[in-house]
């Protein structure tokens, strides 16, 4: 089976294609993700070099802090992807991968910023913020 993967927003504006294994799913609980999405982040992670994007012209990016802008989809509002300046890497969104996905958690985030509606109960490991892996927005 091809490790290949495809995935899309809403709408259908904007598709992607990612090409080997991705990383396990962050789940990312700071202010800005939880403001972003409604809730919070769970993201996989490719290299820049194994993802295509078509109708990136739909993408608004914006940016929440110096270092990093959040790709989302301008007709229909999906969030796909959080993208370091300084990284040859992008963070993409889990839920819009079409499925099978292949994809697990692999740990929880900036814990210290959850929302304070819901708890964290699955086993995975929790950081009160990032870990030095894992660069995101403060
Ligand atoms: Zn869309
Ligand atoms: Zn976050």
């Amino acid at each position: 089976m091809s490790d290949d993967h495809q995935g899309s927003c809403l709408c259908g504006a904007v598709r992607f294609r990612t090409r080997g294994a991705l990383r396990g799913v962050v789940y990312c609980h700071c202010s800005q993700c939880r403001k972003q999405s409604g809730h919070f982040y769970a993201a996989t992670n490719v290299a820049d070099t194994d993802i295509a994007i078509e109708g990136a012209e739909s993408i608004t990016w914006y940016e929440a802090s110096g270092f990093a802008r959040r790709g989302f989809c301008k007709a229909c509002g999906s969030v796909l992807f959080w993208k370091a300046m300084d990284q040859d890497y992008i963070s993409v969104l889990a839920g819009s991968f079409d499925k099978p996905t292949a994809l697990k958690g692999e740990c929880h985030i900036f814990v210290g910023d959850k929302g304070d509606y819901y708890s964290i109960d699955d086993g995975l490991p929790q950081f009160e913020k990032s870990t030095p892996s894992i660069p995101v927005a403060e």
